[in-house]
């Protein structure tokens, strides 16, 4: 597992090319053009061959989607098919340039046009702005729909209330757009407390954020009792639509009586996301909330797209020019080949999948939430922890078993937890292989928890300072 640097490959005079021989004559460089050649650099001189196989063995040291099953609860890392990059990467789409004139561009808007429909079917809402780069970024943008609103209304609220099983950009959202936060509890099966959230809404209330199915992969049963209790109270209810996989062609947030949402099509659609991005996280509102979208708002007229800039109550423009178009386009691909019964499918296989995994592993591994559970579901660590191994060896272990690690330590109302999502992609050898993968480590903490406890033994760097690698990446030699 160890490669060199380029630079070590490097040999005096070795090209990655060879020209024929010169038939004209030679001349010299300009002199002021000499002037910025410089000969001090110390750049590596390999040929093709070298540069090709030392970049594959660099690619090989990493882990994606796809090598094998990566079933990062929350995230949604399914497989993204080919056919979606081929069709980003046509040139008709990918040259263009976001200053021309929407006379030339009249193709691409079509597709975004038909993606905001397509988003307002599957989720019931009425009007979308695809300019969100991400999830979160949609959350924020949402809250600020949601200030923007309320101030029109001469209303003061100032309180947004956020479930303990809540994602992390929740409340950091909120607090972004200025307003505090209230965290609730949930009751013991894991759903919103309705007494707790009943004490919590009042006038100062702006706005429940939910998702649905939580992050415990749990619907919320009471779902239309929740939503009534903020509305009653005149607060706003917005939907994290980062699990939508679960429910897409079932429900929609829309008749669930929420009024905003998020999608994060990086994770529900396809399109390859992790390291940071790129992504894309649309927003979808109900008509009374469509006037304070970013703009300029897609519309279409006889059978011309344009852009609609007159548009006094917006919160203003989130992204620069049309938002993360790469991601959209290939979002558009996977609907548009897929189709709604296809959605439909994709649902029930994740949730098939999901519930498989945690048939066949809630006996040796603790089920801290017993609940029917929709497309992933959590489980503790803490019988393992018992016997020296934590949630975060396991994690390691299986590194060294060449399959992805669950999410761990989220959400945070499991102790030890360790989340999986294994999406509709994976076949049943693949989960099986997961299966046996996860009951052998069990078995290892039993007998020997130290090789479990100092893994991972077998990848190319072994305990990475977390924090330090994400804060103060070492890019250079
Ligand atoms: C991923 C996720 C988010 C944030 O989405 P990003 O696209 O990563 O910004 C929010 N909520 C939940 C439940 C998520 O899983």
């Amino acid at each position: 597992m160890e490669e060199k640097l380029i630079k070590d490959y490097s040999s005096p005079g070795r090209r990655a090319y060879s020209l024929p021989p010169l038939e004209v004559t030679e001349s010299s460089l300009e002199n002021d053009i000499k002037d910025y050649l410089r000969d001090d650099l110390d750049l590596p001189e390999v040929s093709e061959v070298d540069v090709v196989r030392h970049y594959t063995a660099l690619s090989e040291m990493n882990y994606g989607v796809d090598s094998g099953i990566y079933p990062l609860g929350s995230c949604t890392m399914k497989y993204n098919p080919k056919r979606n990059e081929r069709i980003a990467r046509m040139t008709k789409l990918s040259y263009l340039h976001p200053y021309q004139e929407v006379e030339d561009v009249q193709g691409s808007l079509e597709i975004l046009y038909q993606l905001k429909l397509d988003l307002a079917e599957i989720s019931g809402m009425d009007e979308i702005t695809l300019q969100p780069a991400s999830g979160a970024h949609g959350e924020f943008t949402s809250l600020m729909i949601v200030k923007k609103y309320f101030e029109d209304r001469d209303e003061e609220r100032t309180k947004v209330i956020v479930p303990d099983s809540a994602h992390g950009t929740n409340p950091a959202s909120a607090i972004m757009a200025g307003y505090d936060v209230i965290e609730i509890a949930s009751n013991e099966q894991g759903m919103v407390d309705l007494q707790e959230l009943k004490e919590a809404v009042g006038e100062d209330t702006a706005a429940l954020m939910l998702t649905n199915p939580n992050t415990l992969g749990i619907f919320e049963e009471d779902i239309l009792e929740i939503t009534k209790i903020v509305h009653d109270a005149g607060g706003l209810i917005y939907y994290d639509g980062a699990n939508m996989n679960a429910i897409m062609g079932y429900a929609k947030p829309g008749e669930m009586d929420f009024d905003l949402m998020h999608f994060n099509l990086h994770k529900t659609f396809s399109t390859p996301h992790g390291g940071g991005g790129p992504g894309s996280g649309p927003v979808g509102v109900k008509d009374f909330l469509a006037p304070y979208l970013p703009k300029p708002v897609l519309k279409k007229e006889a059978d011309s797209y344009f852009w609609d800039y007159k548009r006094d109550k917006s919160i203003g423009k989130v992204h620069s020019f049309y938002g993360n178009y790469g991601v959209m386009l290939r979002a558009w691909a996977y609907i548009k080949t897929v189709g709604g019964k296809g959605l439909k499918k994709t649902t029930e296989n994740a949730v098939l999948n999901a519930n498989y995994l945690k048939a066949r592993l809630k006996d040796k591994y603790e089920l801290p939430y017993a609940e029917d559970s929709l497309h992933e579901f959590v489980l503790s660590g803490s019988k393992q922890k018992e016997k020296g191994a934590s949630t975060l060896h396991i994690a390691k272990r299986l590194l060294d078993y060449d399959q992805y690690a669950p999410t761990i330590y989220f959400p945070l109302v499991v102790k030890e937890a360790i989340m999986i999502e294994p999406t509709e992609t994976e076949n049943i050898d693949t989960l099986d292989r997961f299966v046996e993968t996860m009951l052998t480590i069990s078995r290892e903490i039993k007998e020997n928890p130290e090789l479990v406890i100092n893994a991972p033994h077998s990848t190319a760097v072994r305990r990475l300072d977390e924090t330090k690698a994400a804060r103060k990446p070492d890019l250079h030699w």
